[in-house]
């Protein structure tokens, strides 16, 4: 899967890619051999600290903080990038919460989530699918959520966002597999990161079969996973990490 010509290293583009499960998954990718293009949104410090990691392992990694929801923004980091390379993998990864009561839930709170975590994929899928598609090759892995498959009462609009990624992957992998396109999404239950580290630890464990939280390396592996040529029959198929939270 070269990107430009035969000899050309691998690209990897993982937005959300400065803190947590994204910067979890853009090391695990360069370890595997990728090149980087690390979006974030403006943790400049965090975001540094990862493409340090990424090129202390002899790979490269370019820094790309814009919002994946602002349409503009996408296209003035990406659009010089991708007209000398298209990534071989691309994970939509950046997300977040505001979680409130439905009843409380303003519109604000409602639409930035829904705008980062879903309308982000669709822009930033959008800018790579095309030369993917051209190319004949690419994977793409969307970051969903268990909240997306079971709902969680505080969670309408992030459980809303999440349902739609799952239901988009299922569409776009069929509409791009024969083009060999390979679509997939994973979802994790309650991971150790910046996101998760407030919750009541004591109110959530025992719902968790686990009896713990998730590593952010526990979904960069199947991420990983997916992106490999083992992985080349998993079409449009959500695979859950979430110590059986939700089987
Ligand atoms: P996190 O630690 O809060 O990190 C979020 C990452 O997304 C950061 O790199 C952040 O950039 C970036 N980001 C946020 N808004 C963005 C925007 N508008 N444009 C571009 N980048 C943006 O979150 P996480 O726990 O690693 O979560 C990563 C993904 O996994 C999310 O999609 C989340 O919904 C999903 N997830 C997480 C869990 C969990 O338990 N942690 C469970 C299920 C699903 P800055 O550093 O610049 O702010």
């Amino acid at each position: 899967m070269a990107s430009t010509k035969e000899s050309a290293p691998k690209i990897a583009l993982v937005t959300g890619a400065s803190r947590g499960l994204g910067a979890a998954v853009a090391i695990r990718l360069a370890k595997a051999g990728y090149d980087i293009w690390a979006n974030y949104h403006s943790n400049h410090a965090a975001a540094k600290e990862v493409q340090e990691v990424i090129q202390k392992l002899g790979r490269k990694c370019v820094l790309l903080p814009f919002d994946v929801g602002n349409e503009k923004g996408v296209a003035d980091a990406l659009e010089p990038l991708l007209a000398a390379a298209i990534p071989d993998v691309l994970v939509n990864n950046a997300g977040h919460n505001k979680d409130t009561l439905m009843m409380w839930m303003t519109r604000e709170e409602w639409e930035g989530v829904i705008n980062v975590n879903l309308t982000g994929f669709y822009l930033v899928t959008r800018s790579v699918l095309m030369g993917m598609m051209k190319r004949r090759s690419g994977r793409i892995i969307n970051i969903a959520s268990t909240a997306g498959q079971s709902g969680l009462a505080g969670q309408t609009n992030y459980a809303a966002a999440k349902a739609g990624l799952i239901g988009a992957t299922k569409s776009l992998a069929a509409e791009v597999c024969k083009r060999g396109v390979i679509v997939n999404c994973v979802a994790p239950g309650f991971i150790e990161t910046d996101m998760t580290k407030d919750l009541p630890l004591e109110k959530i464990l025992p719902s968790i079969p686990a009896g713990r939280f998730g590593k952010p390396d526990e979904v960069a592996a199947v991420v990983e996973f997916l992106c490999s040529d083992a992985a080349s029959y998993i079409v449009g198929h959500t695979i859950s990490v979430n110590g059986g939270l939700y089987m």
